[in-house]
């Protein structure tokens, strides 16, 4: 099943618009990968600006193809974001972010993607990984470098709470097909950041991403476009069970806990430490994003 991305113009972020696959009207999750955006490239002129923003209940997820970010949080962190390298915040109980992109020669080209907390752990306290020697291998026409989970034995040493498997793949223009194995009992995504490609012999264009349902054994990869490499993102699980509700930047299971952390949040001036779980850091972007309104009607789990 074809899944087109819808063009999201972030208010968060400066000159950037964002191509979203997941979540989609036809499906919401893939294992626990609960939001895939594809963005770039693009110039870094304007660069891309988000001031500080939390999260709850997620891991975020974010790969560079091209162009540098500088991450800053409320554990502290500064950390520059290259490409290759792999960059996980747990928001947990709560966490707050900024993210710059910084201006240099290269476009910017990234793919940010969550990862929904299973109830047991969602409250866990908030923790930065980044992670830069990550498993690579070749394997047929791909090489590939192992994000998160393992894939031909080669393991991430990425910490998740759930069966999940995040990998880069990419192949030269117009070459054979390559066969990865699958297991029956997950699900799997292949998004196309670069080039065109047929996946299991459905042709999957820039941005779009190819869902498979549980029960295939092999993902059968071709290269399509004769003039430019395929770069893609394969995803997989084990489907999600758990019933969310996603609202803004954060992960909850009901409507009252989403009342709960917006007001900690945007009142976490007057509430103080005791009253908000979420904490002020320095960074080079200044300011902080308020959680808008939310909407007059109760936000159901999904
Ligand atoms: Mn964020």
């Amino acid at each position: 099943m074809l899944l087109e991305p819808r063009l999201v113009k972030l208010s968060t972020r400066t000159g950037v618009e964002v191509r979203r696959s997941i979540p989609n009207i036809r499906k919401r999750t893939i294992g626990a990968w609960c939001f895939v955006d594809h963005f770039g490239p693009t110039t870094q002129t304007d660069g891309m600006v988000v001031a500080a923003h939390p999260h709850t209940g997620l891991q975020t997820v974010t790969w560079l193809f091209e162009g540098a970010i500088e991450h800053r949080d409320s554990l502290g962190t500064s950390q520059q974001v290259a490409p290759g390298q792999l960059n996980i915040m747990t928001a947990g109980n709560g966490i707050s972010h900024s993210e710059l992109s910084q201006v240099g020669p290269a476009a910017l080209h990234a793919v940010q993607l969550w990862i929904a907390l299973p109830d047991a752990v969602r409250h866990m306290q908030p923790d930065f990984q980044h992670i830069a020697d990550l498993p690579t291998f070749t394997h047929e026409n791909l090489s590939g470098r192992v994000l998160i989970g393992q894939l031909l034995g080669f393991h991430s040493p990425a910490r998740v709470h759930s069966e999940l498997l995040g990998a880069e793949l990419r192949m030269p223009a117009g070459t054979e097909i390559s066969i990865l194995p699958l297991r029956p009992d997950w699900e799997y995504g292949v998004l196309v950041v670069q080039g065109s490609a047929r996946v299991n012999g459905a042709d999957v264009a820039v941005s779009n991403l190819e869902y498979l349902a549980p029960g295939q054994t092999e993902l059968a990869l071709e290269s399509t476009d004769p003039n430019e490499p395929l770069v893609m993102v394969l995803l997989g699980g084990r489907p999600f069970e758990e019933r969310l509700v996603m609202w803004w930047n954060f992960i909850e299971r009901s409507h009252a806990e989403i009342v709960r952390v917006r007001h900690e949040w945007n009142e976490r001036e007057s509430l103080g430490q005791k009253g908000s779980r979420f904490s002020d850091f320095v960074d080079n972007v200044g300011g902080w994003i308020p959680a808008p309104d939310l909407p007059n009607v109760e936000l159901k789990s999904r």
